[in-house]
C-alpha cells in the first residue's frame, strides 16, 4: 500500500500559463488524456526482419519512422485517449529500436565515452555494467519538480534508481549507488525488462504521475529500459533523468520515446567537467551536452536542472543559463538548484575540491536568479 502524500504547489504550478504551455504533451498524457509515446510505437508496423536486417537499414527505416511518429503525436494530441483505439502492430517501430540498442550494446556506444566494448558477452567499460541492470530502489518521489509530482499533488514521480554512471562526479549525493566500492551488481538487485516494466505498472497504477528513470545514469541501462516497454501496458509519461552525455545515436532512439526530459546541465567549462565528473570520452562535455540539450528540446518537453556550484558562476552558471535564453529559452523550463553540499569526494579530499567544499552563499544564489530573470528565463515555478 502507497503512503498517500500531498503537495499544494503541485497543484498549483498548472495555473501558470508557461507551464502549462511548455508541458502541455506531458500534462496530456499525465491526465491520460493522450496516449504516451511508446504507446504511439507500438501501432507503427514495421515489415522487415528486424534480425536479418543490416544496421543501416535499420537506422534509415529509424530515421523515415521518426518523421511519421511526429504527425501521429501531432494527431493524436488533439484527441482523446479514450476516442481512440489503439492498435498494436505486430512489429513494430519499438522493436525496430529494441533491436538498435542491442546492435550498439554489441561494442557500446550508448554514451559518448563510445567504450566498444561487447557488454552482451560480458565486457564492461567505464561504467562498469555489463548487460544486466540493477535497481537499487523505485519509490513515489515527492521531492521533484512540481509538475512531476502527478495529477492533483498526488501520487509523486514513480522513480526508479539504477545503480552505476556514466560519470564519477566527485561530489555525487549518490556515490553509494553511482560509484558503489562494492561494485556496481552489489549495489542494487538485478532486473529484467519484464521486471522494470512490472515495477513501472505498479507505480502508475498507485498513482505515480511519471515513470522516472534516473541512477547513477539511465543510459547504460537503454536497451532494458526500452524493451520493458513493450511489456509496459498502462499509460504513463515516461521521463529521462540524466547527465544528457549520450551518443548522438542514443538520442535517435530516444526522442520517440521519452515524453519529458529531466535533463542536467552541470558545466560550461569542459575543464570543470574533466575536473569535477572525471568526464573523458571522445568528445568535449560542452559539445556533446549543447547538442543533446538541443534534440531534446526539438522533440519533447523538458525541464533543465542546472545546480550551481560555489565560486562557478562566472566558469558555469552564467554561459549555460545565457546558452539556454538563446537557444532553447522560449521551449524550455529551468530549475536553478540552490540545494549543493559537499559530499563524498569533496569531503575525502577536501585539498584538491577547495573551491566546492562550502555551500553556496545566498548573494551566489541570487546573482544565478537575477541572471536568469535578466534573459527572460522560466525558473521560479520549478526551481
Ligand atoms: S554505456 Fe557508455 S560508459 Fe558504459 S560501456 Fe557503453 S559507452 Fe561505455
Amino acid at each position: 500500500m502507497s503512503i498517500l502524500l500531498f503537495r499544494p504547489d503541485a497543484v498549483m504550478v498548472w495555473n501558470n500559463e508557461e507551464v502549462k504551455k511548455r508541458l502541455r504533451w506531458y500534462r496530456s498524457v499525465m491526465l491520460n488524456k493522450t496516449p504516451a509515446k511508446f504507446m504511439i510505437l507500438k501501432t507503427i508496423p514495421v515489415d522487415i526482419d528486424l534480425r536479418r536486417a543490416s544496421e543501416e537499414e535499420l537506422w534509415r527505416l529509424n530515421d523515415e519512422l521518426h518523421r511519421e511518429s511526429l504527425k501521429l503525436f501531432d494527431e493524436y494530441f488533439e484527441k482523446n485517449l479514450k476516442d481512440i483505439e489503439l492498435k498494436l502492430a505486430e512489429t513494430s517501430f519499438l522493436d525496430l529500436k529494441i533491436e538498435l540498442a542491442y546492435r550498439m550494446i554489441k561494442r557500446c556506444y550508448f554514451c559518448e565515452w563510445r567504450c566498444g566494448v561487447d557488454r552482451l558477452n560480458g565486457e564492461r567499460g567505464v561504467c562498469k555494467l555489463d548487460s544486466k541492470a540493477y535497481i537499487s530502489s523505485f519509490f513515489h518521489h515527492y521531492g521533484e519538480e512540481a509538475p512531476l509530482i502527478g495529477t492533483e499533488g498526488k501520487g509523486g514521480s514513480g522513480t526508479i534508481f539504477f545503480t552505476s554512471c556514466t560519470f564519477h562526479c566527485v561530489f555525487c549525493q549518490n556515490w553509494d549507488i553511482s560509484q558503489p566500492r562494492g561494485g556496481v551488481q552489489e549495489a542494487g538487485v538485478e532486473s529484467d525488462a519484464r521486471k522494470l516494466a512490472a515495477i513501472a505498472k505498479r507505480l502508475r497504477l498507485d498513482g505515480a504521475g511519471n515513470i522516472n528513470y534516473v541512477g547513477g545514469e539511465p543510459t547504460p541501462n537503454l536497451h532494458i529500459i526500452l524493451e520493458s516497454l513493450k511489456y509496459l501496458d498502462v499509460n504513463v509519461p515516461i521521463l529521462w533523468n540524466s547527465n544528457m552525455y549520450m551518443s548522438e545515436d542514443t538520442m535517435k532512439l530516444l526522442v520517440d520515446v521519452i515524453d519529458i526530459w529531466l535533463p542536467d546541465f552541470k558545466y560550461w567549462s569542459n575543464e570543470c567537467a574533466r575536473r569535477l565528473s572525471k568526464v573523458g570520452g571522445k568528445k568535449s562535455y560542452r559539445e556533446v551536452v549543447t547538442r543533446n540539450h538541443l534534440l531534446a528540446s526539438e522533440n519533447g518537453d523538458m525541464i533543465i536542472r542546472h545546480l550551481v556550484l560555489p565560486n562557478h558562476i562566472e566558469c558555469d552558471t552564467k554561459p549555460i543559463l545565457k546558452w539556454i535564453a538563446d537557444n532553447i529559452g522560449d521551449k524550455v523550463l529551468v530549475n536553478i538548484m540552490e540545494q549543493y553540499r559537499p559530499e563524498y569526494q569533496v569531503v575525502l579530499k577536501p585539498n584538491l575540491y577547495q573551491d566546492i567544499s562550502r555551500r553556496p552563499r545566498g548573494e551566489e544564489i541570487l546573482e544565478a536568479y537575477n541572471y536568469a530573470k535578466q534573459l527572460g528565463i522560466i525558473y521560479e515555478p520549478v526551481s
